[in-house]
């Protein structure tokens, strides 16, 4: 079977392709992709910031916010996991070790075990000569490493709201887990993209007394968003581009 995949091959180069999907191992998986999110990071990748700062090479399938049902799972797996084929899923980006002293106190998204060897241990940003290749979410198909690190996601949530799990989790750690938000904290957000927005939800559920959010006027119809999701002060700060 063939998974019709997109792969940038150079900066500001994206282009179609097939790629054969490999067999699913008992402790694997196979990913059919209903959607992939779409990151600040995801832009910086195209614009080809990771290849000249040397922590990316060409070529690699994009996509590091894949949400899909399980189109094939390996024994082990599922025991592992939880989940069987058909469920809905949503992946996190990292295939850390899950040994090493960074993973076992909770900091896993920084572990230093690269996996596969030599390349960063991620989906959406592992080059595809490295292993089987079906490493990204811009793809039908992702094959699921053993180190993978999925959440089930509920068959009553729209698809395009499951998409918003990346935001929202970076909401939850750069809002509330991080600067240890607890009630009646005021939090101030710099900028009013979706992860600032997720942060604006992450602050208020978390007990803060006071949401501040800046962003640029724009696009003040964010500024209206972070309103709407319980900021109590918007203030437009004209810095930057965004
Ligand atoms: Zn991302
Ligand atoms: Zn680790």
């Amino acid at each position: 079977m063939k998974s019709r995949v997109m792969v940038q091959v150079a900066d500001r180069r994206i282009e179609p392709d097939e790629h054969e999907v490999p067999p699913v191992g008992p402790k694997e998986a196979l990913l059919r992709v209903e959607a992939c999110g779409l990151c600040g990071s995801d832009v910086e990748q195209y614009r080809g910031n990771f290849a000249a700062k040397g922590i990316m090479r060409y070529p690699v399938i994009p996509g590091h916010e894949p949400v899909g049902r399980i189109a094939e799972i390996g024994k082990e797996a599922a025991r592992s996991w939880g989940v069987a084929v058909g469920d809905r899923v949503a992946l996190e980006p990292h295939l850390s070790c899950g040994r090493c002293e960074l993973c076992l106190g909770g900091a896993y998204h920084n572990c230093r075990a690269l996996m596969p060897p030599g390349a960063p241990p991620c989906y959406g940003y592992t080059p595809r000569d490295v292993g089987h290749g079906l490493w990204g979410g811009y793809s039908e198909y992702i094959h699921l490493h053993e180190r993978t690190m999925l959440h089930k996601v509920p068959e009553t949530m729209p698809l395009a709201l499951a998409l918003l799990y990346q935001p929202i989790a970076a909401g939850i750690r750069w809002a509330v887990h991080v600067p240890e938000t607890t009630m009646g904290d005021t939090v101030l957000i710099l900028g009013h993209g979706q992860r600032g927005l997720g942060a604006v939800v992450a602050a208020r559920e978390a007990g803060a007394r006071t949401v501040i959010v800046t962003g640029t006027s724009r696009s003040a119809y964010k500024l209206r968003l972070a309103e709407a999701l319980g900021a109590d002060h918007t203030i437009d700060a004209p810095f930057g581009a965004n």
